[in-house]
């Protein structure tokens, strides 16, 4: 049977993993090795040099692969190495399409690192995929969407906006860091390319800085492959073995996160401190029909604005937890707290970032799977 096309439990266990052919060992090995042995130069055993291929990160790579539905996987040293090999793929003068409610990074890498070397952004309200529609000429070449958006939690229709992409013969790159493949699987709704910030949910314990990429087209992940082993930003096997550690549980870390994340949720939209909150899994969310349409539950962010709150009252609520943690990042199995104008979302102009509602009282939270009774005891004292 054919590890990589088994339901999700089973292929987040063993897919891209089996025991290793000179010892029997049932878990793959780290192979911390940067070269391989050449009978003679040339024959080798498929590895020549650990930058461009390594056992330990190769079964990872299948492994994420399978998760996604996707014949390859890319592994990089981060989730901002993995969307720089995608904007490797572009020209001076080619054009972008992407929201105006992105991760702070992928803003900041899009309108300081790539728009110098001549390639054009347009940051659209993407919650209606036709919004693209006026934006597309000749040089287009790349849609790149963040669905759940970070912080802000709406949801974009991928479907529709795949549709648009495959018309205009252009390659759709979906980030995927907020749902997981347990949520979402973006292949499956018509994306080229899935990114993932495997720092979050994927390893899930707050212990690696790792980035994928996943596709389907030969050619694609020719193109994808030249990069990452020319540029050089993959990760080590020690890394690598510890993301596949973690991926046996993402299944039940995820589930833990829907739930939890749901009832946080329940508990602070009617909460007399709380203004607006953010979660697609209430009916008045805004796109609550798309993420039932593509999403097999609304995950564990959440995020809130504060009541009548300045920035130091803000910070003050912000820094009075016990068990929620003040940090950046999210997808771990501990809670975390973050404060997104001055933690995560700090290169966004202030203008840019208030459009899409990422004000000062605003924080996000990456509900973990520690008990619930302590997580709403925690939010009752912080927010007392
Ligand atoms: C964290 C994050 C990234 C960047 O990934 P790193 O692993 O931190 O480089 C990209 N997109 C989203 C949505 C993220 O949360």
């Amino acid at each position: 049977m054919d590890k990589q096309h088994m339901k999700f439990a089973t292929k987040a266990i063993h897919a891209g993993q089996e025991p290793d052919p000179t010892t029997g060992a049932v878990m793959t090995p780290i192979y911390q090795t940067s070269t391989y042995w050449q009978a003679s130069p040339g024959d080798h055993k498929g590895y020549e040099y650990s930058r461009g291929t390594n056992p330990t990160r190769k079964a990872l790579e299948d492994c994420l692969a399978a998760l996604e539905n996707a014949k390859y996987g890319l592994a990089f040293s981060s989730g901002m190495g993995a969307t720089d090999a995608v904007l490797r793929l572009l020209q001076p003068g080619d054009e972008v399409i992407t929201g105006n409610d992105l991760y702070g990074g992928s803003y900041r890498i899009f309108t300081k690192v790539y728009a110098k070397y001549g390639i054009k952004f347009h940051f659209l309200d993407l919650s209606k995929p036709e919004n693209i529609l006026p934006h597309i000429n000749d040089k287009t070449k790349l849609i790149w969407i963040e669905t759940p958006t970070n912080p802000t939690m709406r949801i974009i229709d991928i479907e529709g906006v795949a549709k648009i992409s495959k018309a205009h013969k252009l390659i759709l790159a979906v980030d995927n860091t907020f749902a997981s493949p347990y949520l979402q699987n973006p292949m499956d709704q018509g994306a080229d390319i899935v990114m993932h910030s495997v720092t979050k949910y994927i390893g899930g314990h707050s212990d690696v800085v790792m980035g994928a990429l996943l596709v389907n087209d030969d050619q694609l992940y020719k193109e994808l492959w030249f990069v990452y082993n020319a540029c050089g930003a993959t990760p080590g096997p020690q890394d690598a073995f510890l993301v596949l550690r973690g991926i046996k549980t993402l299944h039940l870390r995820m589930k833990a996160h829907c739930e939890n994340g749901e009832k946080v949720a329940q508990y602070l939209k009617n909460h007399p401190k709380i203004d607006k909150i953010y979660w697609p899994g209430f009916e008045d969310h805004p796109n609550h029909d798309i993420a039932k349409k593509q999403m097999r539950g609304f995950g564990g962010m959440v995020s809130i604005t504060l009541k009548d709150a300045d920035l130091a009252e803000t910070f003050r609520v912000a820094s009075s937890f016990k068990v929620f943690t003040l940090a950046e990042s999210l997808g771990g199995v501990e809670s975390l707290i973050n404060h997104p104008v001055s933690m995560t979302h700090g290169s966004i102009p202030k203008e840019e970032r208030e459009k899409v509602g990422v004000t000062d009282n605003l924080l996000r939270l990456s509900v973990g799977v520690e008990d619930i009774d302590d997580l709403l005891a925690d939010l009752e004292q912080a927010l007392a």
